[in-house]
């Protein structure tokens, strides 16, 4: 049904879902700069720099500079990242009740500012 059996994209939208500034901050942590979506496949670059497996290679293949700060890398300088990747994992599997919290705590607080609605 779906070919897309690593995490479902309808689910994930954007950092701009929290209404917290640190949390949308924490939000865009695990994000690759290409896609702007969830690291997949994460490897890391000379410069430091972390991309999906795919979206690196696909750069790659037309430029072998890092997207992000334009240093010389090529293929053989991506190494896997697998603490990217369970870090990546676990803000994915926290991200929803995180979500939940975060925005019920806008609601308590917007209260708490004069908002009262009986
Ligand atoms: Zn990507
Ligand atoms: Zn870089």
């Amino acid at each position: 049904m779906s070919d897309d059996n690593y995490i479902d994209l309808s689910s994930i939208t954007d950092p701009s879902d929290f209404p917290q500034a640190s949390l949308r901050f924490l939000d865009t942590l695990p994000r690759c700069s290409v896609c702007k979506d969830f690291f997949n496949t994460p490897m890391i670059a000379e410069c430091g720099h972390v991309y999906c497996s795919l979206c690196i290679r696909r750069c790659l293949n037309m430029e072998q500079v890092c997207p992000v700060c334009r240093a010389n890398i090529s293929e053989p300088q991506l190494f896997k990242s697998p603490d990217t990747e369970n870090l990546v994992q676990a803000w994915i599997n926290m991200r929803q009740t995180l979500l939940q919290g975060a925005l019920e705590e806008e609601k308590i607080s917007s209260k708490k500012s004069g908002n009262v609605y009986h």
